[in-house]
């Protein structure tokens, strides 16, 4: 069969079709057959009925459709045909554009979007982004973002206009708000001056692309979607985005007022039940579907058929026909898109679409301008109100609220001879003052609302002269204040860095000073430590004198019984021997001196048969010497000795005597030292500026921290003097006395007979003295 229809389009109902491109499930192993065909000319379109096409393998498909008797064309011509490879920015520039320029004009429009699930209504609509700028965005993005950029383009800044957006869904009959969850099974009514509208549907006014995508994705989160065979999320309701656009102009014959409505209308799938595989819930939702889309199409039916009279139109029936009333056959401009899919499965759907949009066609309307005056815009509204708002606090701030102050005072003074009176007066007056303040606060803010909600032409209300003078003036102000504050903080902070100098200068003060006391406590140290040598030295020197004279008592007696042996033996005693350096008898002599030496190896042993001495030493034997020489020798060698250890002993105890005076008077000193009562002060002072320090500072502390410093300085510079010179003349004189004086003087020094008496040697020295004395 072939159906061939005549061109029947005309401006204010516009019939387009979309095919979507085929979807993955529609093409079988890389192969695609289309049942549609769009024409170079983007009116016509064919669509192809292939006979029992599902009955031929595979194989044999391409030939089969090949052939054309295989198939049956349905031709359609429509207002405009996008075929698979559309953009959305096409469909939007070709089609929808020209809706929005209506509403612009002040006219009502609607784009009704129709077609089975799956076949791109809500892409079309929508788009699946909110990106700006993307390539995806649908019509409804694209007409608001084109609204604004007319309203900001148009130079006649002498329009003002007001744009607000509205967005509900009839599911299962029922309209709720999708702005406003709350507000659901909302009532269609109708008034002379609105025409149909929704009652109690919330309206958003809008100002700009951003706040518009942020009310589209609350909304579409609210819709009904379900996944069905034909579509994964595939919309349950019909959804109707409402964009109102108000303006007013003002001409030299006066205001214009124009009103345009925006309806963007997203209808649910119009498959049938079998297609779909509904079933429960799913199921009733169809019917709902099924029952609103026929009833759709029966005022179509009735509207193209001219016979029959307006009033039997079933507008009624459903509640989007009801709604859409204006639109269908009344006063709207209205754009029927019809989707369809491409793929021999939905051919049936795709045909019954086309017959939809093609009966459509005929509807005819009538649009007009709103604009008339009584129309009650609602911007025509809020102008006069503005104005009226502004008159009112006009008014009010003519009033002198300042010498009502002044009379207030002067009133206040009267009060002192009846307090009572005046004082409930000025209260009164008081509470009139703040009424008065609160009014006028209250009429500005609402005079900003209102002002906030509209856009004048060309700009935005905060790009308008008034605006921006106030702006100014208000930022001056602000920066006046701000330079101020900015100074006062630069001072403090001056102050601030003046305070932290001076506290640094006290701090290294207080360290120089800190310095001095570690030095000299110090030197107090090092002064007790060598009084404590000294000490010890004095106790070595007296165990040593002690030594000696035990040695001198021995010897005494041992001269006594050598006299007394040689006077038994009638031999002269010779007082001046002198005796030849390395004698024998000279040998000898230290000989005998070390046979007292407990550690030696060489014995000195009294021979009863020679009357001699024999000296015994390990490795060389024995030597007898004359007893009489050897007599003689050490009687004279005692002598010596003796006279040497007595002048030893007298500058010994002379040595003793003088360092004991000087300890002495060290220890006065220290005492002294510690007595005066500016080391007390001192410690005080220290203890004082420590205590200060500690604190949080503040000019006071600092102060006294500055003066105790001073007094410290002071005590410790008289100080000073004194034990640092006593402590350097100590040191200078122990270092003296030990170096030279005390050791030189302890030491026994050879006499002319060339005999020693040193400390005890140690073992190798003792040794080396031994070998020498026998080489
Ligand atoms: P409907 O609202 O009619 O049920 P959708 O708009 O949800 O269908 O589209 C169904 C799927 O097909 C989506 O994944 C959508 O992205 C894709 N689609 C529809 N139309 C087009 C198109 N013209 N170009 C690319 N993809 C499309
Ligand atoms: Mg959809």
């Amino acid at each position: 069969m072939k159906q061939k229809e005549k061109e029947g389009s005309n401006e204010n109902l516009r019939v387009v079709i979309r095919v979507r491109p085929p979807m993955a499930r529609e093409i079988k192993d890389g192969k695609f057959i289309s049942t549609v065909q769009a024409a170079p000319d983007n009116q016509q379109l064919c669509i192809f009925d292939y006979h029992a096409i599902e009955l031929v393998p595979d194989e044999e498909l391409e030939a089969f459709v090949q052939n054309p008797a295989n198939y049956t064309i349905h031709q359609f011509t429509f207002d405009y045909v996008y075929d698979q490879e559309s953009t959305q920015v096409e469909v939007y520039e070709t089609t929808a554009a020209l809706s929005v320029d209506s509403t612009l004009q002040g006219y009502n429009s609607t784009i009704i979007a129709y077609g089975q699930t799956g076949t791109g209504k809500t892409y079309t609509m929508h788009g699946f982004s909110f990106t700006p700028n993307s390539d995806q965005l649908g019509i409804i993005p694209r007409s608001l973002h084109n609204i604004f950029t007319h309203i900001q383009m148009k130079s006649n800044s002498m329009t003002t206009f007001m744009v607000r957006a509205s967005y509900l869904q009839i599911y299962n009959e029922s309209i709720s708000d999708l702005l406003r969850p709350d507000n659901q099974q909302l009532n269609i009514r109708e008034d002379k001056k609105r025409g149909v509208f929704v009652e109690n549907l919330s309206e958003w006014a809008v100002r700009s692309p951003p706040e518009i995508y942020q009310l589209m994705r609350r909304g579409n989160a609210k819709r009904v979607t379900a996944s069905t065979r034909m579509n994964d999320t595939s919309s349950r309701s019909h959804a109707v985005f409402i964009i109102t656009v108000e303006q007013i102009e003002e001409t030299p014959e006066g205001k214009r007022a124009r009103v345009g409505k925006l309806n963007l209308v997203d209808l649910a799938g119009s498959e049938r039940v079998r297609v779909t595989g509904a079933t429960g819930i799913r199921l009733e939702e169809s019917k709902k579907i099924n029952q609103s889309l026929s009833a759709l199409g029966n005022v179509i039916a009735a509207l193209t058929e001219l016979k029959q009279p307006k009033s039997h139109i079933p507008y009624r029936d459903s509640k989007i026909t009801r709604l859409l009333e204006d639109s269908l056959g009344g006063n709207c401009k209205t754009t029927f898109m019809a989707m369809i899919s491409p793929a021999i499965e939905a051919f049936n759907e795709s045909l019954s679409t086309l017959k939809f949009a093609n009966r459509a066609k005929n509807i005819r309307n009538t649009p007009m301008v709103n604009q008339d005056q009584d129309q009650g815009a609602l911007l025509r509204k809020y102008q006069l109100e503005i104005q009226k708002l502004k008159q009112e606090l006009d008014e009010r701030s003519k009033l002198p609220i300042d010498s009502m102050v002044s009379e207030l005072e002067k009133e206040r003074q009267k009060a002192l001879e009846d307090k009572q009176e005046v004082m409930s007066a000025y209260e009164q007056r008081n509470r009139d003052l703040v009424q008065e303040r609160e009014m006028r606060k209250q009429l500005e803010e609402k005079i900003s609302a209102l002002n906030s909600q509209m856009l004048v032409g060309g700009q935005k209300i905060e790009e308008t002269p008034q605006f921006q003078n106030a702006l100014e003036k208000q930022q001056k102000l602000i920066r006046q204040q701000y330079q101020e504050k900015l100074q006062e903080l630069e001072k403090e902070r001056q102050n601030i860095e003046e305070d932290k100098a001076q506290t640094d200068k006290y701090k290294q003060l207080l360290l120089k000073q800190r310095d001095i006391m570690i030095a000299l406590t110090n030197r107090l140290n090092e002064r007790d430590e060598t009084i404590l040598q000294l000490q010890e030295e004095l106790d070595a020197y007296d165990k040593l004198q002690k030594e000696l004279e035990d040695i001198n008592q021995t010897k005494d007696s041992r001269i006594k019984q050598l006299v007394e042996l040689l006077k038994q033996k009638d031999i002269e005693i010779p007082m001046n021997l002198e005796l030849p350096a390395n004698s024998f008898i000279n040998n000898a002599k230290q000989k005998l001196l070390l046979a007292e030496m407990p550690s030696s190896k060489m014995i000195l042993v009294a021979d009863p048969s020679s009357n001699s001495y024999i000296q015994t030493l390990p490795q060389q034997g024995s030597y007898h010497h004359s007893s009489e020489a050897v007599t003689q020798y050490e009687l004279k060698n005692q002598i010596d000795i003796n006279k040497k250890l007595e002048l030893d002993l007298k500058i010994s105890r002379m040595e003793q005597e003088r360092q004991k005076k000087e300890l002495v008077s060290l220890q006065d000193q220290i005492q002294k030292y510690e007595n005066d009562p500016t080391t007390e002060q001192a410690k005080k002072s220290v203890d004082l500026i420590l205590n200060q320090l500690t604190k949080p500072a503040n000019g006071n502390s600092l102060a006294t921290v500055a003066q105790e410093l001073q007094k410290l300085q002071k005590i410790l510079s008289d100080k000073e003097a004194s034990p640092k010179k006593a402590v350097l003349k100590f040191q200078q004189e122990t270092s003296n006395l030990k170096q030279q004086e005390i050791i030189n003087k302890l030491i026994i020094k050879p006499s002319k007979s060339n005999n020693q008496l040193n400390p005890p040697p140690n073992k190798k020295q003792k040794q080396k003295s031994i070998e020498d004395l026998w080489n």
